[in-house]
């Protein structure tokens, strides 16, 4: 019996971390929306658009073909058939996802392709607004969330090899502003459905967490 599985929550909670082995354990779809937005940002920092081009952005978003492919290392990002996997995942595009991230049409577009990914069901898809306006009516929705502190020394493990020259504390105020701006935006700002159980994984470790959202999902 196939359903759909919402994971929201801030910035470094482990969404995608949880959420891939939910969906391998279940043998379900995972989709990452944050990479749909983060190949966005991409496209629009190459195109060498200005903050001001919003309608050019959103013409660009329309025209883009984005694709998400299960790999051996976890999923690959393709942009109009080149590999993004790896450059989306730069300070960077993370210091400008936000801001795109709240502008209304660019988020219309990418939430149809998101409900036509879910539509055939058994998708674990991650992201701010998945519970609330992507799949509110997914069958299991869940709330991610976590310290800031313990979030950014998460992040900061997981990245010091591959970008040694950026700090904890750095870490910590770009979590901290990003989850701002993802809460104030005007547009599915990232809040917790009515409906979705929060799990505060501060003080879990990963297979606790997961093991809770698979008791979850035969209830
Ligand atoms: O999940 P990740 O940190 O990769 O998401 C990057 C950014 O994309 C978030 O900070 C947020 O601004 C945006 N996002 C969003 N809605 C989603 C997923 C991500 O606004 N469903």
């Amino acid at each position: 019996e196939k359903f759909n599985i919402a994971i929201d929550g801030p910035a470094g909670a482990g969404k995608s971390t949880i959420a891939r082995l939910v969906a391998g354990a279940l043998d379900f779809v995972y989709v990452d929306t944050g990479a749909m937005y983060r190949a966005v940002t991409w496209k629009i920092n190459s195109a060498g658009l200005s903050p001001e081009q919003t309608s050019e952005m959103i013409a660009l978003t329309e025209r883009m073909n984005i694709r998400l492919v299960p790999g051996e290392n976890g999923q690959m990002v393709y942009v109009d058939g080149e590999d993004v996997t790896g450059v989306i995942r730069t300070a960077d595009i993370t210091g400008n996802v936000s801001r795109v991230a709240s502008i209304a049409d660019i988020r219309r577009i990418l939430t149809v392709k998101q409900k036509e990914m879910a539509a055939s069901r058994g998708v674990v898809m991650d992201g701010r607004d998945i519970g609330t306006h992507v799949l509110p009516d997914a069958e299991v929705k869940i709330f991610l969330t976590a310290s800031v502190q313990i979030r950014a020394e998460r992040r900061y493990k997981e990245i010091r090899d591959s970008q040694p020259e950026i700090t904890l504390e750095r870490l910590e105020r770009d979590i901290a502003e990003r989850d701002r701006m993802d809460e104030q935006r005007e547009a599915a700002p990232l809040m917790q459905a009515p409906d979705a159980v929060l799990l505060d994984t501060t003080e879990l470790t990963v297979p606790e967490v997961v093991e809770r959202i698979l008791e979850l999902c035969k209830s």
